[in-house]
């Protein structure tokens, strides 16, 4: 079972306290972009096999979204940090490129 670690109340709950949020650092596009920046933000989504960044919020604990980094494959969580956090700390960047060296970052 996914475990995660709420970084606002400090908390590692199972993923049955979580509601799932889809992908996190999404970049979104409205007025003066074009269909297909929209339409790329509106339904293009990442799928993939390894490093994944996902918004979560803790639903049966405090209740906010925050952000976590984790291997689909493995289920191996690199952390969790704030939603409120454009980009991905780097220390975390760091130590995800560690642990996976053929990663080729979150972009
Ligand atoms: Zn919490």
């Amino acid at each position: 079972m996914l475990t995660l670690t709420c970084p606002y109340c400090g908390v590692t709950v199972e993923e049955t306290e979580l509601y799932p949020g889809g992908e996190a650092h999404l970049k979104r596009f409205g007025p003066g972009s074009t269909d297909a920046e929209f339409e790329s933000y509106m339904f293009a989504r990442k799928n993939p096999k390894g490093v994944h960044f996902e918004r979560w919020r803790h639903a049966y604990g405090c209740g906010k979204w925050f952000l976590a980094a984790r291997d689909t494959v493995t289920w191996e969580v690199f952390g969790t940090y704030s939603a409120q956090t454009p980009e991905p700390p780097a220390a975390l960047v760091a130590t995800i490129k560690q642990k996976r060296p053929g990663w080729e970052g979150w972009k």
